[in-house]
């Protein structure tokens, strides 16, 4: 048990440092194959001994081996990341189809979550054909892969989801426009929200949004005590979204069945 608990964390850290190139190379629209890694800095290639997930971070003591400038701390924080939740939901799943969707689905949220912290754009690039790979795997597993925890959503289960993920999102955005003259929430959320409704269903949209609003509440209420800064602080929500869509994916069952009584 404890050699797969490894195997699992070793495997998502190696997909925790391609999720790290995605962040750093999608907002720029550079491939995120080629060239191999470079430190962004002095463009010197990087050994694949000094590329090995959590540990080169480590014995390079956060910088790089050429120019000695400081290695962002969030290369080694999404490896970590992602060894992590790939160990929480292989608990939870087990090696199912349901660990694949999930996992695919988790690293999506990862890679969105740093790239709007980074630069506060949603990549269309990840949240467009994930809507598309939400409602496919949904497909699948309606067909052919059992899914014995219930996590994946019917495939019209999914459909509803992206509409109302889309669409409840889009007309508050229009509304709030509207009432207040000022842009709401960005387009890019309201694709990463039917990006979740595909995945997860319909059910999960309410949850997602209500757990998304009370953390960014609470979190935004505390930096803006903390730093003393006023109203206009903004904060990314995409990350909020996508720790909401997480909660649901390990608790919605309980979550559901507080707001739809059991049938
Ligand atoms: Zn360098």
């Amino acid at each position: 048990m404890i050699e797969s608990i490894a195997a699992v964390f070793a495997f998502g850290a190696v997909i925790g440092s391609f999720l790290n190139v995605c962040i750093g190379r999608i907002p720029n629209d550079e491939s995120v194959v080629s060239p191999p890694s470079h430190c962004p800095k002095c463009k010197a290639a990087i050994a694949f001994y000094d590329n090995i997930p959590l540990f080169s971070y480590l014995w390079l003591r956060g910088q790089c081996r050429a120019c000695h400038e400081p290695i962002s701390p969030r290369y080694f924080f999404v490896e970590l990341l992602t060894g992590l939740l790939a160990v929480a939901l292989f608990s939870r799943f087990g090696l199912s189809y349901t660990f694949i969707v999930s996992f695919v689905f988790t690293a999506a949220l990862i890679v969105i979550s740093f790239i709007d912290l980074d630069v506060r754009i949603v990549p269309d690039v990840i949240s467009l054909p994930g809507i598309i790979v939400g409602l496919v795997c949904s497909v699948l597993g309606y067909f052919l892969f059992a899914d014995a925890f219930d996590l994946i959503p019917t495939p019209l289960s999914s459909l509803i989801g992206i509409v109302i993920g889309g669409g409840f999102l889009l007309a508050t955005a229009w509304i709030y426009e509207k009432v207040t003259g000022v842009d709401g929430m960005g387009g890019g959320d309201i694709k990463l929200l039917a990006m979740i409704g595909a995945f997860l269903g319909w059910p999960s949209i309410p949850v997602t949004l209500f757990i998304a609003s009370v953390l960014g509440s609470v979190i935004g209420v505390g930096l803006m005590v903390a730093t003393g800064a006023g109203r206009r602080l903004a904060l990314p929500f995409a990350p909020f979204l996508c720790a909401g869509a997480l909660i649901y994916l390990f608790y919605g069952d309980a979550l559901i069945s507080l707001y739809l009584p059991a049938s």
